[in-house]
């Protein structure tokens, strides 16, 4: 069809830098292996932490739900989309929280942009880390706040934006706890204080801290003994959680200010029953199963020695996500090839998701995974590695 000459141009470009990709299809269901093109291969790309995709509590809370109140919800929350278990499951994600207030959003991605897009306006500036996730940098475009972007985790960098724009209303200071592309911590205890010194609000993403870090998978606010001096926590229920969407934890004037303006919130339809029911079995879960959390640990620790061992950059990573930095774009890809050769499902991941020669192929090993998968995993790491010419 004519009109995208523009896009076949630039997609031609991708292809030829061999970053052009169909999606991967699934042909079966998320667990340490899938099936991919026929074959079944270790799955080290997923963000089902804790195996809970496919948990038999999960899928059981999901059926019963269907069978009682259906597929969908036929409406917005505030119209006529509320039923009683979203709002009893935002009283459970409060509690487990220890926050005043929940509030569930379709997805991780429409929370950040909800908050960041509504609570603040041109009287007010947002100060942001430089590695932050694509929706808390699209939520802070919906804002006619002023705008700061500090050098990732740098706190000289924060305390200079805080000193610099004291004549704000507001200053919110948003961070990923845990960066998704290399894994590591947010120094979140040294922002609270700055935050505190300078009277501004902190605003945390724990999209891959919720169900991994923190008692019982709380976050990374309960991790760093924290409660009560985050003012908004967002969480996401898509990745450990295994289901989908995403929640802000935080007061309750909150709360009630976002259920009327937030337009993600506003103007898309509520969680299905079943996606509800499988989040809130979900927090039942991590409550009366911490062993997996344990379990998902151990093997991050088994799993980055050997990448190490073997003599792969792995960046500074403090928890289950470990890049394996190779620089070039191609070269990313071509060991993701490799590896799948090898029976292993490694996605590479290049610019724009991260900086320019930092392209890597990013692992995430989950609780679900064995001990002998995990070496497999290994073993195929070196092979690929030695044959590229990466180690
Ligand atoms: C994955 C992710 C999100 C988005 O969460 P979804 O529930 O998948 O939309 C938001 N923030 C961060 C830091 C993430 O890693």
């Amino acid at each position: 069809m004519k009109g995208f000459e523009h896009l076949e141009e630039e997609i031609r470009e991708w292809q030829e830098n061999g970053v052009f990709r169909p999606l991967t299809e699934l042909e079966s269901d998320q667990e340490s292996t899938v099936k991919i093109g026929g074959r079944k291969l270790i799955q080290l790309s997923s963000n089902n932490y804790l195996g809970l995709t496919t948990h038999p509590r999960l899928k059981e809370a999901a059926l019963e739900a269907i069978n009682v109140y259906g597929a969908g919800t036929g409406s917005v929350r505030t119209i006529a989309g509320t039923f009683s278990m979203h709002e009893a499951f935002e009283k459970k994600l409060a509690d487990f929280k220890h926050t005043e207030a929940a509030l569930v959003f379709q997805s991780g991605f429409t929370a950040n942009v909800g908050v960041l897009g509504t609570i603040l306006t041109d009287e007010d500036v947002v100060i942001s880390d430089a590695l932050n996730h694509a929706s808390i940098i699209d939520g802070i475009r919906l804002t006619k706040a002023g705008r700061r972007i500090y050098q990732h985790a740098d706190m000289d960098d924060l305390k200079k934006a805080l000193e610099e724009t004291q004549t704000a209303r507001r200053r919110l200071v948003v961070t990923d706890g845990v960066f998704s592309m290399d894994g590591d911590v947010a120094p979140l205890p040294d922002i609270v204080e700055l935050c505190e010194q300078y009277d501004a609000i902190v605003m945390v993403d724990d999209a891959h801290a919720s169900g991994v870090m923190g008692k019982n998978g709380r976050g990374t606010v309960d991790h760093f003994g924290l409660h009560g001096r985050v003012h908004i926590q967002v969480g996401t229920l898509s990745k450990a959680i295994g289901v989908l969407g995403g929640y802000v934890a935080g007061p309750q004037v909150l709360r009630d200010y976002l259920i009327h303006r937030a337009r993600p919130f506003l103007f898309s339809t509520s969680h299905p029953p079943a996606v509800t029911a499988a989040c809130s079995e979900a927090i039942d879960v991590l409550l009366e199963e911490p062993e997996l959390i344990d379990r998902l640990w151990e093997n991050t620790r088994f799993f980055k020695d050997g990448l190490t061992r073997l003599g792969f950059n792995t960046g500074k990573s403090g928890t289950p996500i470990t890049p394996v930095i190779v620089g070039n774009d191609a070269l990313a890809m071509k060991l993701s090839d490799e590896l799948i050769e090898e029976g292993v499902y490694a996605q590479g991941i290049v610019f724009p998701t991260v900086p320019r020669n930092q392209a890597r192929v990013r692992t995430i090993v989950t609780a679900a995974h064995s001990k002998k998968e995990l070496e497999q995993a290994l073993e195929a790491f070196g092979r690929a590695g030695q044959k590229l010419g990466i180690i």
